[in-house]
């Protein structure tokens, strides 16, 4: 079924919600998408995204945008506004945008809270110390020597760490949990740690920056989400989510709930390895069309409703799987089909003259922009004496079952003429150059008259061509899954990219939109990138067929 927009498959987490609904336990579902502003979002997030704002909206409650915003060194208002276009991309309208530094002095006030209950303490341990006293999943760790310090001493050295009284790496605000427990994450975790850097919104206010795990927690509560949804690794974290709001005063206990992540074959999806090829020059930026970014998706072509369809289809489950390229390319493919206007390009031009056909006329051509959707009209394709075919399209030795042009045969260019070829003109290395033929004038819209003609081609009218570059783009790496190689860069798809600066497109396309898609009849489906100084270029989205798996 592809109407999964107006149906939403079942998943436990929308369960869940249903049953909490029913049992009267909120009023209204709020949840929130947590990106941090250290990159521009991918897919697998696109997935986080469509969960969050997908059950908030079925239920007509409410979906909140939180940057979460704690580590200044790698995070940047640029990736931020990014990541805020895209969201608003995929269709999707956030009730507030918020920060996690927003909630800086609060979340400061609660720490102050659990320092005075006893439940965190100020440690002077190195970071190496603290590696060694964590211990290990088979060992308990080993208490802090500073852990039975003072409430009296703890506020004041907190309150010093914040005055910036102390070098990086000096001090650290700790919970004071357990440390021999199983789960690493419950052992003395860090709350707070010095760091001297100036954040994006915040300035130089503050020197002390709250650990994810607290913040994480304490930004749901304070925005009364009822449904923290996250990725399947912070299953282990979730008792320190809820040890934090069990212990600090805050009447809201958000319930989190996690989903495995989405991993593609032949991508990655790590903001952190993404950046990489985008400093090491992999790749022209995050928007390179073949990165998974939701920008990159969108310069190749993608649209928004084909990453909804595709994010709906995987499903959501507690359950770790590498999604096949060819679905989300299937979701593409089936939405261009229906929306996009055809067109004719020529990659591979070889001449063809024409020989009986009037010298000076030309023929302007109605075709359909879209031979179900009759809504999106007409476009003129002019004829003349000399046209383009594709190299492609024509066989100096035809392998069997050939339909194409061959010498002394005929194909009919689609929506005009059977033309038969007489006579092939090569250059001195054997080149085809040109292609001289005849038309059968009275095959316009009409079968010819006692033969058949199975082939038919695309083509372009030289005279009336525009050039374009073309790009087309093919799996960014090799191997189905990067992620797992020791260098995942030396998996890089060296042919991901070729370029075609020679292709002639049918004149229609002079009016094409930026980002506008085409299906490029027999050849794929294409959107126009730029087209400074009237250089059109056209990225491929997709080909028409799955030709990885044939
Ligand atoms: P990355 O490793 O790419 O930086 P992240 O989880 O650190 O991913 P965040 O910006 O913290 O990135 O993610 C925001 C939200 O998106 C989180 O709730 C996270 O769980 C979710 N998310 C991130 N990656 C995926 C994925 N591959 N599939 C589903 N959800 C994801
Ligand atoms: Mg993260």
């Amino acid at each position: 079924m592809s109407n999964t927009e107006n149906t939403p498959a079942a998943n436990f987490i929308r369960q869940i919600i249903a049953q909490d609904l029913s049992a009267k336990k909120h009023s209204q579902v709020i949840t929130r998408f947590p990106p941090e502003p250290n990159g521009f979002l991918h897919i697998g997030h696109a997935k986080s995204i469509c969960l969050n704002f997908g059950v908030a909206t079925e239920n007509k409650g409410l979906c909140n945008l939180r940057f979460d915003d704690t580590n200044p060194e790698k995070e940047s208002m640029e990736y931020a506004l990014a990541i805020e276009k895209d969201v608003a991309w995929l269709g999707f309208e956030w009730a507030e945008l918020k920060h996690s530094s927003d909630y800086f002095e609060p979340l400061y006030l609660f720490a102050v809270q659990l320092i005075e209950k006893g439940l965190a303490y100020v440690d002077s341990l190195s970071a190496d110390e603290i590696r060694a006293y964590r211990g290990s999943l088979t060992e308990a760790g080993k208490e802090s020597p500073d852990r039975n310090r003072s409430i009296a001493d703890n506020l004041d050295l907190f309150a010093r760490m914040r005055a910036g009284e102390f070098d990086e790496g000096s001090y650290l605000l700790r919970a004071k949990i357990d440390m021999a427990s199983p789960n690493m994450n419950m052992r003395d975790p860090a709350l707070y740690r010095i760091r001297k850097i100036s954040h994006q919104r915040t300035g130089d206010d503050w020197c002390i920056y709250p650990m994810y795990d607290y913040t994480h927690c304490i930004s749901d509560a304070l925005e009364g989400i009822t449904h923290s949804l996250c990725t399947l690794e912070f299953a282990d974290h979730r008792p320190l989510y809820d040890w934090v709001l069990d212990n600090i005063e805050i009447d809201c206990h958000p319930q989190q709930i996690e989903f495995a992540r989405l991993s593609l074959e032949y991508t990655i999806v790590s903001k952190r390895k993404l950046n990489k090829l985008v400093v090491e020059g992999h790749v022209s930026g995050w928007d390179d069309p073949r990165m998974p970014t939701i920008a990159g998706l969108r310069r190749a072509g993608y649209t928004p409703k084909a990453i909804r369809d595709f994010c709906e289809r995987i499903g959501v489950t507690k359950k770790d799987a590498s999604i096949e390229v060819a679905v989300l390319e299937n979701c593409i493919r089936e939405d261009l089909n229906e929306t996009a206007g055809r067109a004719m390009a020529v990659l591979d031009p070889v001449k063809v003259t024409i020989e009986n056909y009037p010298d000076a006329q030309v023929e302007e051509l109605s075709m359909a922009k879209h031979p179900q959707n009759e809504a999106m009209g007409q476009r003129i394709v002019p004829f003349s004496k000399v046209v383009y075919i594709d190299q492609d399209d024509f066989a100096d030795v035809p392998p069997p079952k050939y339909k194409r042009l061959i010498e002394g045969g005929e194909v009919r260019l689609r929506g005009a003429y059977v033309i038969k070829c007489h006579e092939v003109i090569k250059d001195d290395a054997g080149k085809i150059i040109e292609l001289r033929c005849t038309y059968d004038e009275n095959t316009l819209g009409k079968k010819p008259e006692g033969r058949k003609v199975k082939g038919v081609i695309h083509w372009v009218s030289a005279e009336h061509a525009i050039d374009a570059e073309v790009r087309l783009y093919d799996r960014l790496f090799n191997v189905a899954n990067p992620g797992a190689e020791d260098d995942f860069t030396a998996a890089l798809n060296p042919n991901s990219l070729e370029v075609i600066t020679h292709a002639k497109v049918e004149a229609s396309l002079a009016k094409a939109e930026l980002g506008e898609r085409f299906q490029f009849e027999r050849v794929g489906y294409f959107c126009l990138d730029h087209n400074k100084n009237n250089q059109f270029v056209f990225n491929r989205t997709v080909t028409l067929r799955d030709a990885w798996t044939v």
